[in-house]
C-alpha cells in the first residue's frame, strides 16, 4: 500500500512538473552506461563473463604494436613502479589458463582483459602520461584500460560486488605468490563488509590460495606486503574506489609459470576463486 502511495505521489508530482520539464530539458540524454562498449583492439584479448570476477594480465603479451617503436623511459625512475619493459613470462597463457580452469570449475567463464601487444611498446599497468611514449600506441592502451573500466562497471551493476585479479610475474621469489593490494588498501571495500579477516585470515583470497598449495607473501597474511610489489596502477585504480569493487594483484613466481605447470597453477587460483565468491561475491 505505502509504495503504491508512493508511486502515486511521485508521479503526481512528475506530471505537475511535466512543462517546466520539458522545457528545461537538455536536448541530448547522455548514452546510458548499459550501452558502453570500450573500443576494441587486435592486440588486446577481451571477454565479458558471467560471474563478479575480473582477470587482467597487462604484462604477458609478446606482440610489436605496429608504427611504434619501443619505448625509452627517459627521465622516469627504474623499477618498482617506475620504468620497465620486460615481459611477466607467460602471464598471457596463465589468464587464459586460470580463466579455462574457473569455467570449468564453476560452469561461468569470468570476465577477462589481457594484453598481446608487449610490454616495451606500451604499461597498461602504469597511468596514461607514463604508459606510452608515441601517440600512436594510445589506442591500444585506450583498448585494454576503457575495457577493464567497462568490465568493472559492468560488474557492479549486475552484481553490487567484484573482484579484480591483476595477474603478474615476479622475479624475487621463484617458489611464491605475492599479494599486492597496497597493504588492504585495494580490497577495502571487502573488509568494510566483512571484516578484515576477510583480508589477512585463513579464509581471505591468499589464506585460500595458500589452502590450495600455493606458498604466499606474506605468509603471515596481516604483515606487510612485499614494497615494490604491493599493488600497481591497476589495483589503486579499479579497487575500492569509484568502481565499486575489489582487487587483488597476484604476482607469480616463475616455478608457477613454467610451461608445464601453468595448469596446476590455474586450477589451484580457480578453486581459490570458487570458494572466494562463495564466500564474499554471493549476495546482491
Ligand atoms: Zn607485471
Amino acid at each position: 500500500m505505502f509504495a503504491s502511495a508512493r508511486r502515486l505521489a511521485l508521479l503526481a508530482a512528475a506530471l505537475g512538473g511535466l512543462a517546466a520539464t520539458v522545457i528545461a530539458a537538455p536536448p541530448l540524454a547522455p548514452a546510458p552506461r548499459t550501452a558502453e562498449k570500450p573500443p576494441t583492439s587486435d592486440l588486446v584479448t577481451t571477454q565479458e563473463g558471467k560471474l563478479p570476477v575480473i582477470l587482467s594480465a597487462p604484462h604477458g603479451g609478446t606482440h610489436d604494436v605496429p608504427g611504434v617503436a619501443p619505448r625509452k623511459g627517459d627521465g622516469l625512475p627504474v623499477g618498482g613502479s617506475g620504468f620497465f619493459a620486460g615481459r611477466d613470462g607467460n602471464t598471457e597463457e596463465l589468464a587464459h589458463a586460470v580463466s579455462a580452469a574457473i569455467a570449468k570449475k564453476t560452469g561461468k567463464k569470468p570476465y577477462l582483459v589481457v594484453a598481446k601487444f608487449h610490454r616495451k611498446y606500451i604499461d597498461a599497468n602504469r597511468p596514461p602520461e607514463i604508459a606510452y611514449e608515441d601517440a600512436r600506441a594510445k589506442p591500444t592502451y585506450d583498448a585494454y584500460r576503457q575495457a577493464l573500466a567497462a568490465y568493472c562497471r559492468a560488474v557492479k551493476k549486475e552484481y553490487g560486488r567484484g573482484l579484480l585479479l591483476d595477474i603478474h610475474g615476479q622475479g624475487a621469489m621463484k617458489d611464491a605468490v605475492i599479494r599486492g593490494t597496497k597493504d588492504g588498501k585495494t580490497v577495502s571495500l571487502l573488509t568494510q563488509r566483512y571484516g578484515e579477516k576477510a583480508h589477512t585470515g585463513p579464509n581471505s583470497f591468499f589464506g585460500l590460495l595458500a589452502g590450495n598449495g600455493c606458498k604466499v607473501f606474506p605468509e603471515r597474511l596481516a604483515e606487510k606486503e612485499y614494497a615494490s610489489l604491493n599493488g600497481g596502477n591497476i589495483v589503486q585504480t579499479y579497487g575500492s574506489g569509484e568502481y565499486g569493487i575489489d582487487a587483488i594483484q597476484l604476482e607469480f613466481g616463475g616455478e608457477y609459470r613454467e610451461k608445464a605447470k601453468l595448469n596446476d597453477t590455474a586450477d589451484r587460483v580457480a578453486a581459490t576463486v570458487d570458494q572466494f565468491a562463495k564466500l564474499y561475491l554471493n549476495d546482491k
